[in-house]
This record gives C-alpha cells, sequence and structure tokens, in this order.
C-alpha cells in the first residue's frame, strides 16, 4: 500500500539551506540554536535520495509537499496484509566528521491497524532502526548481521479521532542518540517487520558548542563530549592585543547540549591598549596605557608626551626623566638645583658641612645630598679624590638631612667639598651637575690610632711589644705610650711606659698575670687616641725562689727599690757622661728606647754645638742614625746644595713604613773639611724632634756617596711656594703657616739653638702646608746663603733679615732670631716679596737705623703687622720671646675676625719708607704697566676683552666688575681691589675729583 501516508509537517528551525554534512554558523543566533551541526536532512534534499531499499518491494521512495508546499522526499512501506515482512531501507553512508555522538531524528508517520481491516495477525505498529559504523563506503549490499540495532521505534500516537469521526495521521517525532562512533562514518538502517509507515525526515546532527569571545577570549568551535554529561573544558585565546590575566587564564565548558557553561579567567587588553567590545584598541595620541591591568587610557602626566598611538607610556620632554622606579603615571621630573648656604666649620682634621635643601627639588620629594670630597695639592687643579680613609657622618651619600661631617681628613691640607643635591633623576641627567663648594684647610691634629701592635717576646716578668706607625702621623711622632693593667684588677689602675720607637719592652709585671695594652702616638699636636686593647698573659712561674719573693711584699719592695736605684743612678751617670762631652745625652741610637717608668728625665734638652767634639764623626753618631744604604732608594734629583745633589727617594726601616725622603749627598772628591761641614748640619739637625723643624731620619758615612736623609718637603722651600702661589691662600692659612714656624724656632730657641739665617728661603714646606725650620750649619750656614754680605764688622750676614745688633756686633741670639720671624712674617704675608725691594744692603742698614720699618703688605691684618714692628723693636729685650709669638698667633687663628682687613686698610703709608709699598699710580701710562706693578699681569687680557683700557675706567670699578672679569680667587680680587682704592685715593688727590663709581 501507498500513499497519502503523510500530510504537511511543521518545519524544523533548522534553516533549509544547511545541507547535509556541512556545518553554518550564525554567530548572531542564540547558542541553543546554534549547537547542532547536520550530517542528514533527507528534507532538505530536493532530487531522490537513493537509498537501498530491499527486497525491492518493501521501502519506496516517493516525492511529497511539505506544509510549505515544499517538495520533499519520503520513504513509505505498508505491506501489512503478508505475514514475515522483513524490509530494509540504508540511508547512504553518512561521515561523522568531529561527532562522537550522533543524534538521530525521524519524523514519520504509522497507521493504526486497527484502521486496516483484514490485517489481524500480519499488522505491526513499530519498526526497528539500526546502524552500522565503517571508515568508508562499503557499497549496495545489506547484511543484516552487520547492523547494531538501536531500538524499535514506536509511535507515540498514530491517528488521532477527528471531531467529526475521522481519523487523522498524527506525525510523530523520535530522536535517538548513538555513540560514542569509533569509525570515521555510518548508516543508519530501517526494518519494517510489516506496518504501515511513511518516513517523512530523518535528520542526523550532532552538537557542538560555537566559537565565541568571552571576556576578550576566543573560544573555538568545540564538538560536545560523547556522554550526556560531560562537559568538554575549553582554553581561550586572548583577542589580539590583549593577554591572560596572570594566574587567571580563559576557559570555558561545552556542555553535551552545546551550550557554553561556567567562564573562567580572563584576557585583559595589553598595555598601550584599552577594551572596546569584544577587541582591544590602541591609546589614541596623547594618551597611555601602562599595564594591562589598568582599564583605560591616560591622559600623559605632565613634562612628558607621545605622538603615536598605543603607547604603554609618554616619553619625558627634553630634560624631564624619569626614574627607573617611577610609575609612568607620574610627572616627568628633572635634578635639583645646587644646595644653598652651605657653610663649614673646621675642628683640627675634622669639618661639619651644613647647607639649605636647593632651590628647585626638580620636582620630586626624594632629595637627598651627596659628597664629593678632593684633596687638593695647591695648585687648584690638582686635586684628587680623598679615598676611604676619610670618614662620613652619618654618610657621604644618601644624606637625607642638611649637614654632615667629615673625619680623619689629613692635617694641614687644604681640600674642596662640593655637596651635590641629587633626586631620583639626577644619574639619568647629562646635564651639568650643580653643586655647592668650598675649599677647606684643615688644622693640625693629632695622629691617628696605633693599631698595628704584635707582641714580640712574653716572659714571666716582662712583656716586649713592636707596633706600626700610625696610618695618619699627622706630624713627627716624638714618643709613644703604652698603657696596660692587670685585667682581673676591680680599680683598673694602670701605668703608663714611654718609648720613641716603635718597640718597648714593659718590666715588673707579675708572672701568669692577664695584661691589657694600649698604645698612642704623641706629636706636637698631642696625644692620639689609644689604640684597641691587647690582652697579653705573662708566663708561669718558674721557680720556687720567685714564687716566694713575689709573695713576700717585703721583698718586693726591695726590689724594686734597688731596680729604682741602678735605674737611677745610670740615668744620672748617663747625663753627667753626657754633659762631659756634649751636654746633652740622646737615647741610644741603636736601639733608640727610653723607659721612662712613669717620671719624665728633667729639664728640657740642650743644644750641643757638634764644633765643641773633637771628633766630628762622633758627633754625628752621637745625634744621627747610621743608616744602610741598601734601605734608600734614591729616585730624582731635586735641587743642588753647597756640597751636591739633593735628591727625593724612599726609605724603609724595618718595622716601619717606607717614607718619602730627601737625600743630600756629598759630590764625588769633597775633601775631609767639606765632609765635616757637610755631616754637621746632620749633627745639628738630628738633635732636633719637632714637627716645626725638618726631620732627620739619618746618614750614610759608611758608604759613598755620603748622604744625609731628611724628611721630604713636598712643595720645597717657602719663599718659592708663595711666589708660586700668588694670593691664593687665605689669611688664616698663612697666619697657619706663620705659626708653625713660630713653634719650630720657639723649640730651637728652648734647646738654645740660634738659626741666624731665618728667612723663608730656609723654611721647607710639606705637601699639607706645613712649614718646617730647616737649614741648620755654622759657620757654613751663613757662607752658604747668597743673601749673605761681608759686613764691616767681618763675616757674611744676610742683611735684610739680620737684627741691628746683629749687624753690628754679631750679636746673635734668638732675639735676633725673632727679628729675622719678623722678615719671613712679612715674606708670607707679601707672597714671597723681597724684603726692602730693591733697596741695596747699605739703604736698608742706614733706613733700619733712622727707624723706617717695612709697612704692612696688601691686605695685611693689622694685628699681624703690628707684631711685625714687635718683632723689629731696636731693644732686643723689648721684642717678643717665640713662646709669647705662638700664643698670639694662636689667639688669632682662634679668632679669626681679629685677621679682618677692611680692603686696603693696610696699604696707608706709615713711615717714609712704608710708603714704598703703595706704587704711584698716577706714574702708570696703562692697565698693562699698573697691573705689572701690582703682579696681576696674568689678567691683562681679561682687563682688554672687557673694555678697562685706561686706568681712569679702571679705577671706577667695583668689586662685582673685578668679578665679572672671570678673575675667581678670592686673593687677586682683593689685592686688585684694594690696589683700585689707592688708585681712586691718588687720583683725588691729584685732581681734587672723585672718581664715580
Ligand atoms: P739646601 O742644600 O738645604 O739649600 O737644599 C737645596 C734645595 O733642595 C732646596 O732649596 C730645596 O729645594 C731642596 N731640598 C732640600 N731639602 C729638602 C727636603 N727635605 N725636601 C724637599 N726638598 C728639599
Amino acid at each position: 500500500m501507498s500513499g497519502a501516508v503523510f500530510s504537511a509537517v511543521r518545519p524544523d528551525s533548522v534553516p533549509s539551506r544547511w545541507a547535509t554534512g556541512c556545518p553554518v554558523r550564525f554567530n548572531h543566533l542564540p547558542p541553543r540554536f546554534l549547537s547542532l551541526v547536520i550530517l542528514l536532512d533527507s528534507k532538505a534534499q530536493q532530487t531522490e535520495l537513493e537509498w537501498i531499499s530491499y527486497p525491492p518491494n518493501g521501502w519506496e521512495e516517493i516525492s511529497g509537499l511539505d506544509e510549505n508546499y515544499t517538495p520533499i522526499r519520503t520513504y513509505q512501506v505498508c505491506q501489512v496484509m503478508e505475514p514475515n515482512q522483513n524490509n530494509w531501507l540504508r540511508t547512504n553512508w553518512i561521515e561523522k566528521g568531529d561527532a562522537q555522538r550522533i543524534f538521530v531524528e525521524l519524523k514519520f508517520t504509522l497507521r493504526d491497524c486497527n484502521s486496516l481491516p483484514g490485517v489481524v495477525g500480519t499488522c505491526k505498529e513499530t519498526f526497528n532502526l539500526y546502524y552500522q559504523e565503517t571508515d568508508s563506503e562499503v557499497g549496495r549490499n545489506l547484511r543484516e548481521s552487520q547492523y547494531v540495532k538501536i531500538d524499535t521505534i514506536a509511535a507515540d500516537e498514530s491517528f488521532t479521532q477527528g471531531d467529526l469521526g475521522e481519523r487523522k495521521m498524527k506525525l510523530n517525532t523520535e530522536v535517538r542518540i548513538i555513540g560514542p562512533l569509533s569509525r570515521r562514518g555510518f548508516y543508519l538502517a530501517f526494518q519494517d517487520v510489516g506496518a504501515c509507515i511513511a518516513l517523512v525526515s530523518v535528520k542526523v546532527y550532532y552538537k557542538k558548542c560555537w566559537s565565541i569571545i568571552e571576556n576578550l577570549a576566543t573560544f573555538p568551535d568545540t564538538v560536545t563530549g560523547s556522554e550526556f554529561s560531560s562537559l568538554v573544558e575549553v582554553e581561550g585565546m586572548c583577542v589580539s592585543d590583549a593577554e591572560e590575566e596572570a594566574d587567571n587564564s580563559p576557559k570555558m565548558h561545552c556542555s553535551a547540549e552545546g551550550e557554553w557553561l561556567v567562564p573562567i579567567g580572563k584576557c585583559i587588553c595589553k598595555a598601550g591598549f584599552h577594551q572596546k567590545g569584544d577587541a582591544c584598541e590602541p591609546c589614541g595620541r596623547g594618551f597611555y596605557k601602562s599595564s594591562s591591568q589598568d582599564l583605560q587610557c591616560s591622559r600623559c602626566p605632565a613634562h612628558s608626551f607621545n605622538d603615536h598611538e598605543g603607547s604603554w607610556r609618554c616619553d619625558c620632554e627634553d630634560g624631564y626623566y624619569r626614574a627607573l622606579s617611577d610609575p609612568p603615571s607620574v610627572a616627568c621630573t628633572r635634578p635639583p638645583s645646587a644646595p644653598q648656604n652651605l657653610v663649614y666649620n673646621i675642628n683640627q682634621t675634622t669639618v661639619s658641612l651644613e647647607w639649605s635643601p636647593p632651590a628647585d627639588t626638580g620636582g620630586r620629594n626624594d632629595v637627598t645630598y651627596r659628597i664629593i670630597c678632593r684633596r687638593c695639592s695647591w695648585e687648584p687643579e690638582e686635586c684628587v679624590p680623598c679615598g676611604g680613609n676619610v670618614g662620613y657622618s652619618p654618610q657621604q651619600s644618601g644624606l637625607v638631612d642638611t649637614y654632615v661631617t667629615v673625619v680623619d681628613l689629613l692635617a694641614h691640607a687644604n681640600y674642596t667639598f662640593e655637596v651635590e643635591a641629587v633626586n631620583g633623576v639626577s644619574d639619568l641627567s647629562r646635564t651639568q651637575r650643580l653643586f655647592a663648594a668650598v675649599s677647606i684647610a684643615t688644622g693640625q691634629a693629632a695622629p691617628s690610632q696605633v693599631s698595628e701592635v704584635i707582641k714580640e717576646k712574653v716572659q714571666q716578668r716582662s712583656i716586649q711589644l713592636s707596633w706600626q706607625e700610625p696610618q695618619q702621623p699627622n706630624g713627627v711622632i716624638t714618643e709613644y705610650e703604652i698603657k696596660y693593667y692587670e685585667k682581673d684588677q676591680k680599680d683598673r689602675i694602670y701605668s703608663t711606659v714611654k718609648s720613641r720607637s716603635t718597640s718597648a719592652t714593659v718590666s715588673n709585671l707579675k708572672p701568669s698575670t692577664a695584661y691589657v695594652f694600649q698604645i698612642r702616638a704623641f706629636t706636637a699636636a698631642g696625644y692620639g687616641t689609644y689604640g684597641p686593647r691587647l690582652e697579653i698573659t705573662t708566663k708561669e712561674e718558674a721557680t720556687a725562689a720567685i714564687v716566694s719573693s713575689e709573695q713576700n711584699p717585703v721583698i718586693i719592695i726591695a726590689v724594686v727599690a734597688v731596680a729604682g736605684t741602678i735605674i737611677l743612678v745610670f740615668m744620672v751617670f748617663g747625663f753627667i757622661i753626657g754633659r762631659r762631652h756634649c751636654g746633652y745625652s740622646k737615647a741610644d741610637q741603636e736601639g733608640d728606647e727610653e723607659l721612662y717608668f712613669q717620671f719624665k728625665f728633667p729639664g728640657t734638652k740642650t743644644y750641643i754645638d757638634p764644633e765643641t767634639y773633637e771628633d766630628p764623626n762622633r758627633a754625628v753618631h752621637q745625634f744621627a742614625k747610621e743608616l744602610d744604604a741598601s734601605c734608600i732608594k734614591i729616585e730624582r734629583v731635586i735641587g743642588a746644595g753647597e756640597f751636591g745633589e739633593v735628591c727625593s727617594g724612599r726609605l724603609k726601616l724595618p718595622g716601619k713604613r717606607d717614607v718619602s725622603v730627601a737625600i743630600k749627598t756629598l759630590k764625588v772628591g769633597y775633601t775631609e773639611k767639606q765632609r765635616r761641614d757637610f755631616l754637621c748640619e746632620a749633627s745639628i739637625m738630628g738633635q732636633f724632634d719637632h714637627p716645626n723643624v725638618v726631620h732627620l731620619e739619618g746618614v750614610v758615612t759608611r758608604g759613598k756617596p755620603v748622604m744625609i736623609v731628611i724628611e721630604y718637603m713636598e712643595n720645597g722651600s717657602l719663599d718659592a711656594f708663595l711666589r708660586k702661589h700668588d694670593g691664593q691662600f687665605t689669611v688664616i692659612q698663612l697666619v697657619g703657616m706663620l705659626r708653625g714656624i713660630a713653634a719650630g724656632m720657639r723649640y730651637l730657641s728652648d734647646m738654645g739653638y740660634v738659626h741666624r739665617d731665618l728667612a723663608a728661603r730656609n723654611i721647607l714646606v710639606n705637601s699639607n702646608l706645613v712649614c718646617k725650620v730647616s737649614d741648620f750649619g755654622l759657620s757654613r750656614v751663613i757662607d752658604d746663603d747668597p743673601e749673605a754680605v761681608y759686613t764691616t764688622t767681618g763675616g757674611k750676614i744676610p742683611v735684610r733679615w739680620t737684627a741691628t745688633e746683629a749687624i753690628q756686633y754679631r750679636k746673635f741670639t734668638s732675639a735676633s732670631d725673632v727679628w729675622s720671624y719678623g722678615i719671613v712674617m712679612w715674606e708670607v704675608m707679601s707672597y714671597g716679596e723681597r724684603p726692602y725691594w730693591d733697596m741695596s744692603n747699605q739703604d736698608v742698614i742706614k733706613a733700619i737705623e733712622e727707624g723706617y720699618r717695612l709697612p704692612a703688605p696688601m691686605d695685611c691684618p693689622p694685628g699681624l703687622h703690628q707684631l711685625m714692628l714687635d718683632c723689629w723693636q731696636k731693644d732686643r729685650a723689648e721684642r717678643p720671646k717665640f713662646d709669647q709669638i705662638v700664643g698670639i698667633l694662636d689667639k688669632m687663628i682662634r679668632n679669626p675676625n681679629t685677621l679682618k682687613t677692611p680692603v686696603g686698610t693696610c696699604t696707608r703709608p706709615i713711615s717714609p719708607l712704608l710708603d714704598q709699598s703703595t706704587p704711584d699710580f698716577t706714574a702708570f701710562r696703562s692697565v698693562g704697566e699698573w697691573l705689572e706693578a701690582i703682579k696681576m699681569e696674568r689678567y691683562r687680557d681679561n682687563f682688554t676683552a672687557a673694555g678697562y683700557s685706561s686706568l681712569e675706567s679702571v679705577a671706577r670699578m667695583s668689586i662685582e666688575d673685578v668679578m665679572s672679569l672671570g678673575i675667581t680667587l678670592v686673593g687677586h680680587q682683593k689685592k686688585i681691589m684694594s690696589s683700585i682704592q689707592t688708585m681712586r685715593a691718588q687720583m683725588l688727590h691729584l685732581h681734587g675729583t672723585g672718581v664715580q663709581v
């Protein structure tokens, strides 16, 4: 039976244009409608289906129309009359694609057997659904055994009863699921066993979650799982210019129904991009987004810009920077300006600096300060970094507060300190560093700690120690003090022992007792601080006899008394012996060690004239250490002495640091007298031990060349040094030099030594600007001095430096040295000017006799000039003593106000002779001539370039004008200004008119 088995059916919601096995995606549709991938849809095909039907009289392909009158293809069978029906219909091969779980939807109508008369026994109301999995098509043969049954399909409803009693066919829809499938494809088969069926449509599909973008992540098309309940986890891929949020990668789950469920994690737009819909768009120009975490692009912060899209940050404008730690959201900033109002305070070798914050912090609040310390020689350009020996409190850089204390500077050294304000961008800036700077000269200082102490020998009752000189002796160490006490003693009563060398033996100790030792060094500046404590235990007692004597206080007192007496006898004996020979006993030169046991050798040392020795060699060895020539390394020739070359070199004595030395050599072919005279200086110098007297290291007399080894004075003689650095020192520095010379002379005069040739040329200057008296000799000293001339009284005398009584009747005393000292003061304050200029010696003698004295040098504080005048008192008893001079200078240094000189105050003539210091400006014909006269010709070009071509124009200059010429040295500014003021006064006097300034 065929025909009329189906009527029009409602179309499925799946669009009819879907082709079998060809999935189409519609993003705009809700996922529910998008989840199907159709593999087969019989209705979609209008041409013949050409499925296999067997036997041929079973299933029959019939064309029809659906409810829209669209032609469709159906299969029908209705062999209800015949028994034992077995009619098979097989679909074409269906490629399964990605599917694992296949849905088969059947729409069919089925006739109720009751509605068919005469079919009882043969008519059925069900059919069977089968499938066969294959990897490819298997031909047109149908083998029942190869099919797997899916289900027996029965109609829910076959026919319904209409209102008028007619029966209506009802369309049944049944869905069955197959899977999981493992082959590439399959066939479906329908077995009819005697029913009347119209197979209106067969639709085969699987479900899929379609690609979507969720939270800026793309999730690809995903086939559902094989099980009904399974969820397929899918990783999302960030859309372009987006990135996964940290630890939160995007995931979704594809349900069996083809729906995306449970979104987890997300993507976010990268730096420089912001989200717009499901995409990331670049930030516009002038905007930035520094991090993916930020939601929005922001406008560039102050002093920054960008001129392209998609920026994660903005670039700084020229001169502005961003520190590494600065987030892109903060404004660009710049280094701070220089600190302001830098002031300093010097206390010996400690300098405190204080300043105010910079006017411009550069827009930041992380301003700190750093200190750059340089030690300078007296050449301004020759500065070297201070290095690690200098200490900074609280620290050298990263200073938050506006002060620092710099410690452990060298004594009498010149330093510059730069205080730089820095902020987080200072190191990025290539612009010039801005800093506040000061130049400072340190004062005298005590030696640094003695820290390297070695125990040489430990015995029952004595301990021998040796040590290294302190790192910074800051002068000549004249003595070491060893302090010790019993460690376990409650009251800590300590004893001291002194030594001149770097070793000492401490005796009278108890056996088996722990002692604590500390050592400090002494120079003219006083004691240094004690070095670290060193604990040493004496050896155990060896014999019972000693033990018992130790325990008996009477014996102890007796032993100490006897020992003390012996020491005293030795000392007194040594003193008398010494006096018999030379009136002075120096410590044993070989051991070079003296133990004082807390009482000092009484009295001051006295100078002994080496000429009193019959054997001059004895004198040398009495006062000078014989050095091994192998300890001396000669490096270069630095000058010519009367007896031979003067060289510089190094001396390395065992147990001591190697030191720079000057080596005076005796030229070959010398006579015995020359040798004696040459070594005489060493015999004299060797008796002295003072920081302001050149120190003799020793002599080499037992080899050739014969040498005198002296401490090295880097800056040579004072007169040449001052001329070279004309105008470059502060008054305090000059007075500091004078104080040193006076201290050296006080020491010499206390020893009873009269120098006779004290002059700036005979003062040596070391690298720390310490001045030391040198050039010792007897008759030869003055013979040797080119300044010395024969006087009417016979003998050679350096007239300009010599007191009247010494010139007139050779009365050389410490008071005549004081006169010379006054001349040295004048030389120092005038930067090495020749005393009495080019007056003849005769004129000088005459002028002095008539009561004339040198005027104050330019810019000389009146107090200092007064001191000079005091030194030049005719009556030598009226002249100050050297210790008074030291006292006066110390007072001036402590109270620098007394050294202030109103510009030009010292230039007023005091007496006709004093007029010499004030050139007659009206006599100069040009600015050049004037500059030459005041020794400032080096600035000739500066004046010319600035248009100061006439003296009149110069006379109108102010200090600012002078500074604007680029004259930076304060000493020079003052000198020029002082001269201008005098010039102005002279012009006023001459023309009776003022010069408008
Ligand atoms: P004198 O024979 O002492 O006049 O020395 C000659 C020159 O050698 C001096 O003018 C100095 O320039 C130099 N001189 C002498 N002694 C020293 C020293 N201790 N250190 C450095 N230079 C020296």
